[in-house]
C-alpha cells in the first residue's frame, strides 16, 4: 500500500521500502514506503493548505463527515479486521471489536458535533466577553502497533471535529490497517489534504513530525522513552504535547469479590491483545481469605485458552507482534527465574511446538510469589504474562498499587461501596474501574498520571484539547 497524501495513494521519494509480515506465519503480507522528512515536510504543505478550507467548514458539517465514514466502516468491517489481524495478529473477533470501536469514536464525535463549547461572560456596565474554541492548526498523531485503529480513532475523532488538518504516523508493523481507514475518511467526504497519512521509522518520519514548527500540536502514543525523547524534540517550540505512554495497572480483588467474576475479568484484563494493551491488568492483588480458590479457578482458565493463528476460529490467544516484544518479555521471565524471584504456575515460555514455529507466539503465563523488587513488577510488562501476589487487607493493596512509577488504570473488585471510595480516593491512576477493568468507551476521559503520561484522551475534554480559547472583549 501506498502513503496517503492530500487524499491521494502517494509513493515514497525513493525505492525504499518496510516490508509488513504476519506474526503468526512470518509470512509477507504487503510493504509500505520507508517515508522519510521530505514526505512530511510535503504532508504539512498539503495540510496547512486545507486547513484554510477545513476549519471554516461548520462542526455539523464535519461531524456528518465522520459519521458517514463511520457507515463506510462498519460496511467494511468485516476486511478491515482481517487486514488488522493478519498484521498485528490479535484474534479476529477483538479485531471486529476494535473495528467497531473506530466506528463508535467516529460517531461519538459527529454527536457531539451539534454542542460547540463556548461562553458568554457578563462584566457589568464595563463589558462582556464571549468566549470561543478554535482549531490549533495542523496537528501530528504518532499511532503504536498494539492498537492501531482505536488509538487512531481517539486522536483523528476529535482533532478533526475540532477543525484541524492533520499528519499522521502508522506504526511500522501495522500501517496496512490505518491507511485502509484514511482512504474511507477521504471517501467519506473529507477535503483532500484534510488527513495525511505518512509511513516510515519513528526516528525520521516521527521525529520529523515532532520537529515541524507548523505543527502546532502532537499527540503520540506509545512507551514512556519513546514519550521521552519526543517531549525532548518537541523543546523549544512551545508545541502542545498529548504524551499516553505505558501502564503497569494494578487489579485488587477483596474477599466480598464475586470471585467468578473478578476471574473472568483477570483473564480478559490480562490476556487480551496477548496481553498488549497500555491499561492491561499487570499487577494482581487478591485477598488471602479468597487467594487460594481465586488462583485455582484462574490457572485453569488460563490453561483453557487456545492460541494460535488469528484468523483461526475459536483462537484465544494470537502471536506477539514482533520478534523483539516476545524477546523483552522471555527476558523478564527468565530473568525472575535464576534471581529465584517468583514462581511460575503455569506457562513461562514460548510456545512449544511446530504450528508455532513460525510466529512470535509466548504461552499464557501465572506467577506468584513475586518479590516486591522484581522487574516483573517494575516494569511494565508488555506481554500474556500475569504475577498474582496475596494481600492481607485493603491497606496493603493500595500501599502495593502505589508501589509503581506508572498511574494509568486500576481496578477494585468489591461489592463494597466504603472500598470502593478508599480505592477511587488512595489509588493513583488516570481511571479506577469497579468490577471491571479495560473497557474505554469514547466519553470517557482516558489519560495517565506520573509516569504514564500527560493529557487525556476521549470525551468532550479531547476536543478541547485539539483547541484553543479565544476571547472577544466588548466594551460599552
Ligand atoms: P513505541 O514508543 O516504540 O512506538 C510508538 C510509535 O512511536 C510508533 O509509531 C513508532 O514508530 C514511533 N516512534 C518511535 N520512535 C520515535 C521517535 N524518536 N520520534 C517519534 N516517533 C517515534 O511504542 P510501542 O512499543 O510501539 O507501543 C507500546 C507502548 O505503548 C507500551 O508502553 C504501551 O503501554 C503504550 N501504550 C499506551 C497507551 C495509552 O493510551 N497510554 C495506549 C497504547 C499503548
Amino acid at each position: 500500500m501506498l502513503m496517503r497524501i492530500g487524499g491521494k495513494d502517494t509513493a515514497g521519494p525513493d525505492d525504499r521500502w518496510i516490508d509488513v509480515k504476519n506474526p503468526a506465519t512470518g509470512v509477507l503480507i504487503d510493504r509500505v514506503p520507508s517515508g522519510t522528512s521530505e514526505d512530511v515536510a510535503h504532508a504539512v504543505e498539503v495540510a496547512d493548505a486545507a486547513s484554510h478550507g477545513w476549519k471554516k467548514t461548520p462542526m455539523r458539517e464535519r461531524g456528518i463527515i465522520l459519521f458517514h465514514a463511520a457507515g463506510l466502516v462498519r460496511e467494511q468491517h468485516k476486511e478491515i479486521a482481517q487486514l488488522l489481524t493478519m498484521e498485528q495478529g490479535k484474534p479476529l473477533r477483538e479485531s471486529i471489536d476494535e473495528v467497531r470501536g473506530f466506528a463508535n469514536i467516529l460517531e461519538y464525535y459527529a454527536g457531539i458535533s451539534a454542542h460547540s463549547s463556548g461562553e458568554a461572560i457578563r462584566l457589568g456596565p464595563s463589558g462582556d466577553c464571549m468566549v470561543v474554541q478554535e482549531p490549533l492548526g495542523i496537528c501530528g498523531a504518532i499511532i503504536p502497533w498494539n492498537m492501531p485503529v482505536i488509538i487512531l480513532g481517539w486522536k483523528i475523532g476529535p482533532a478533526l471535529l475540532a477543525g484541524n488538518t492533520m499528519v499522521v504516523k502508522p506504526a511500522s508493523t501495522t500501517p496496512l490497517s490505518s491507511l485502509r481507514l484514511a482512504a474511507i475518511l477521504d471517501k467519506a467526504g473529507l477535503p483532500p489534504g484534510v488527513l495525511n497519512m505518512v509511513t516510515g521509522s519513528g526516528e525520521s518520519v516521527g521525529g520529523a513530525i515532532v520537529r515541524h514548527p507548523l505543527i502546532r500540536k502532537v499527540s503520540f502514543t506509545g512507551n514512556c522513552i519513546t514519550g521521552e525523547k519526543i517531549r525532548q524534540n518537541a523543546s523549544g517550540q512551545l508545541k502542545d504535547l498529548t504524551l499516553e505512554l505505558g501502564g503497569s495497572d494494578p487489579m485488587i480483588v477483596m474477599d466480598d469479590a464475586d470471585i467468578d467474576r473478578a476471574v473472568e475479568g483477570a483473564l480478559r484484563g490480562r490476556f487480551y491483545n496477548a496481553g498488549q494493551v497500555c491499561t492491561a491488568v499487570k499487577r494482581l492483588y487478591v485477598h488471602d481469605k479468597i487467594a487460594d480458590i481465586f488462583v485455582r479457578k484462574l490457572k485453569g482458565r488460563v490453561e483453557s485458552l487456545k492460541t494460535g493463528n488469528g484468523l483461526e476460529p475459536g483462537i484465544d490467544l494470537g502471536p506477539m507482534n514482533s520478534a523483539e516484544q516476545r524477546e523483552r518479555i522471555s527476558c523478564m521471565v527468565s530473568d525472575l527465574m535464576e534471581k529465584g524471584e517468583g514462581t511460575i504456575l503455569t506457562g513461562g515460555c514460548p510456545m512449544p511446538g511446530p504450528s508455532y514455529d513460525n510466529g512470535y507466539f509466548y504461552s499464557p503465563t501465572l506467577v506468584t510469589g513475586v518479590h516486591p523488587g522484581a522487574s516483573l513488577l517494575t516494569e511494565e510488562i508488555f506481554g500474556p504474562v500475569l504475577p498474582v501476589m496475596s494481600v492481607p487487607d485493603l491497606d496493603t493493596a493500595i500501599l502495593e498499587a502505589n508501589r509503581s512509577r506508572y498511574g494509568l488504570g486500576a481496578s477494585i473488585w468489591t461489592k463494597d461501596l466504603a472500598t470502593t471510595k478508599r480505592v477511587f480516593d488512595q489509588v493513583n491512576a488516570g481511571i479506577i474501574w469497579v468490577n471491571r477493568h479495560l473497557t474505554i468507551p469514547p466519553e470517557i476521559p482516558f489519560g495517565g498520571m506520573n509516569e504514564s503520561g500527560i493529557g487525556r484522551e476521549n470525551g468532550s475534554h479531547a476536543r478541547e484539547s485539539y483547541s484553543r480559547t479565544k476571547t472577544l472583549f466588548l466594551g460599552w
